[in-house]
């Protein structure tokens, strides 16, 4: 660790100590981190941040977590919409958003995929169309995470249909608690609803909330896809968010900070708790629990986890040293999907026949813990039925394999005439 890093420590838990109160409400206590800049430590100063590097931000949220403090607000308002606003927005819609960010105030969520266009993106339909100083919104997306809490989505419509399918797109902060909105949750095999379907029926979208400029949403939305890819793969943090969700929604806000303690949830758009770094900790701790700890391939594949998780974070370290690794986000992305499918086929191997237990509710994880007389089984099982989710959602492997392929190492792309041909021309999907 450099002397900057140790720095950086001393300052966050000085203010820590002058600061964290647990008795505060969430809002207070979100207030205080988001405007002293140690909510979004990787932002730039003059937008709530400190400017600090990835790793430095990892650190600051471990700090906070070892320090008994409450987390940043997590969700994709800190992880998405305010990287993108940074990148792409105006000073007018910086002032206007990054501020509910960082204090948790507002929540947000993803209105990128549709029925027709999960990997094919671009070829969502949406419209957008101009209505004087608003636009008017009818379509409908699918798996968005944490929809039925948000207060605001980045919204990818179609506002010009007669450009090749990437140039009639725009990207927009969009309200979602309006007429018109009508989000209803789609359950999962894990039992719980992270994601929604989200259809919209001439719901309205100020132009003034247009990110980047109309007709420039595609590259919009790769700058929040970049950010998606990099902040969800192996070495990307996993320490962010709180127990505590961001927004006016679900009402934690007027709660108080301590009542979100020592809770790690499965969260809306969030995996399991267990699922993060402490994966392999807690694998190993099962495989003991259950005997086979000595069992020579399970110890072989217990080294090919840490030696995976070691690989993720080297890479991350040679970034933070400068290093320029082309398609980093993309490997780091496969490389997140793989450990967790490792960590799935182990942890099941090892609980035998009790890995085929679930429990959808509550009482039924507690009677579950009583009669396996094993608290990790549960959260085990549950990482199983989550593990496809992640080279799934962010582009799933076989799109991050295409992009390697093509902008990495220059492999020619599959012919087709959608940069040419106007979208309202193209063949459409399902
Ligand atoms: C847990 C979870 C949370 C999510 N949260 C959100 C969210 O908050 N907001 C949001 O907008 N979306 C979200 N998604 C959606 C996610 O981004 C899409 O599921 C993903 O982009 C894939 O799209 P699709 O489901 O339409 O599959 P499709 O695009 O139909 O793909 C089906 C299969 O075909 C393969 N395939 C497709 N095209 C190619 C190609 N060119 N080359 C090779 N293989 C190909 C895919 O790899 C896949 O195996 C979430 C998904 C999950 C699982």
């Amino acid at each position: 660790m450099t002397d900057i890093t140790t720095d950086v420590v001393a300052e966050l838990k000085s203010w820590l100590a002058d600061n964290w109160d647990p008795d505060l409400t969430v809002r207070a206590w979100w207030t205080r981190l988001g405007e002293s800049g140690w909510a979004a430590p990787t932002w730039p100063v003059e937008w709530y941040g400190k400017g600090l590097s990835r790793p430095e931000g990892v650190l600051v949220q471990r700090t906070i977590r070892d320090f008994g403090a409450l987390g940043a607000p997590g969700g994709l308002g800190l992880l998405l919409a305010g990287p993108t606003i940074i990148t792409n927005g105006t000073d007018e819609q910086k002032q206007r958003y990054l501020r509910d960010i960082v204090t948790g105030a507002k929540g947000w969520c993803q209105l990128f995929s549709e029925p027709g266009a999960g990997s094919d993106l671009a070829g969502l339909g949406t419209r957008a169309e101009r209505d004087g100083d608003e636009w008017v919104i009818n379509g409908q997306k699918v798996w968005t995470s944490g929809g039925q809490v948000a207060d605001l989505g980045m919204l990818l419509a179609r506002t010009d249909p007669d450009v090749p399918k990437h140039q009639g797109i725009s990207y927009f902060a969009f309200e979602m608690l309006q007429p018109g909105v009508d989000v209803r949750p789609l359950r999962e095999m894990t039992g719980r609803a992270l994601f929604n379907e989200v259809f919209l029926t001439d719901a309205r979208v100020s132009a003034d909330a247009c990110i980047g400029g109309i007709n420039n949403g595609w590259t919009v939305a790769n700058t929040t896809l970049m950010f998606e890819r990099s902040g969800l793969g192996a070495g990307g943090g996993g320490e962010s968010g709180s127990a505590a969700t961001p927004g006016t929604v679900r009402g934690d806000l007027d709660r108080r900070a301590r009542d979100f303690l020592d809770r790690r949830t499965a969260g809306e758009g969030g995996a399991p708790a267990g699922a993060a770094g402490g994966a392999l900790q807690m694998i190993i701790e099962l495989a003991r629990r259950h005997e086979r700890i000595d069992d020579r391939v399970v110890r072989q594949d217990l080294a090919r986890l840490h030696t995976l998780t070691e690989i993720g974070r080297y890479t991350t370290l040679r970034l933070k040293g400068g290093a320029d690794i082309p398609g980093a986000g993309n490997l780091a992305k496969l490389s997140m999907s793989e450990i967790l499918r490792l960590q799935r086929d182990l942890g099941l191997r090892i609980l035998g026949p009790l890995g085929t237990l679930h429990a959808y509710t509550q009482d039924g994880r507690d009677a579950l813990e009583a009669a396996t007389d094993d608290p990790l089984a549960g959260i085990m099982t549950e990482m199983a039925l989550f593990s496809p989710a992640p080279s799934i959602y962010g582009g799933t492997d076989q799109v991050q394999r295409n992009i390697i392929g093509e902008r990495v190492l220059g492999l020619p792309k599959e012919p087709n005439n959608d940069r040419v041909t106007a979208y309202r021309d193209l063949p459409k999907n399902g």
